[in-house]
């Protein structure tokens, strides 16, 4: 695999701010390309398939993992998801940055496969606040807010082994931080 391009991983917990700041980052860096992913959970309004995630059924989910089509999957709340490795290794190939939205089992698969990869884990300030924010969102009954504040307890326990952790108490600093930390390795690879 060519080392031109490299690959952001951004992870956070259920309610961390991550998909806010991956458009912040998609939208006002340049040469970044965001990896679109494929997932066996209902589409939800306002989503497009192939922009926002590829809707796939269990079926063909588990035929494209067979057939080697992703670079990493995972069960996240009960529904499959997975990273389309071709389009990921052609823009490295390209030396975009390739920015992945995607949990943390499936980050720590990518980082083994990928070492040069930029791993950022967002960090909530506090459970209370991400609780709040998950509330405050309208989009998960209790339980379902119950079981992402446990799963957010287990994901923050592995940030430790991302490279870079910051915390998102305020979307516009935690995004100048990101930039920064891009920008660092821009002039690395220059
Ligand atoms: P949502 O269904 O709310 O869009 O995403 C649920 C979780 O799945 C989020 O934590 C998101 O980052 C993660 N996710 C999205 N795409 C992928 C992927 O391709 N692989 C993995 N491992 N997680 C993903």
């Amino acid at each position: 695999m060519s080392n031109k391009g490299k690959i952001l991983i951004l992870s956070s917990p259920s309610g961390g701010g991550k998909t806010t700041i991956c458009r912040m980052v998609l939208k006002n860096i340049p040469d970044t390309v965001y990896s679109v992913s494929a997932t066996t959970r209902e589409k939800r309004a306002g989503e497009k398939d192939g922009v926002d995630y590829f809707f796939l059924n269990e079926e063909d989910f588990e035929r494209k993992e067979r057939e080697g089509y992703f670079a990493e999957t995972a069960l996240v709340h009960g529904k499959r998801y997975g990273t389309p490795v071709e389009f990921l290794n052609k823009m490295i190939d390209q030396g975009k940055i390739v920015v992945m939205d995607i949990d943390v089992q499936g980050a720590l698969k990518i980082m083994e496969k990928y070492p040069n990869s930029i791993s950022i884990f967002i960090m909530p300030p506090s459970f209370d606040e991400l609780e709040k924010r998950l509330k405050k969102r309208k989009r998960d009954g209790n339980d379902e807010i119950k079981l992402r504040i446990e799963n957010a307890k287990r994901e923050i326990y592995c940030a430790k082994k991302f490279k870079y952790i910051v915390v998102n108490e305020n979307l516009d600093t935690a995004f100048y931080k990101i930039r920064e930390i891009i920008e660092e390795y821009k002039k690395e690879d220059r």
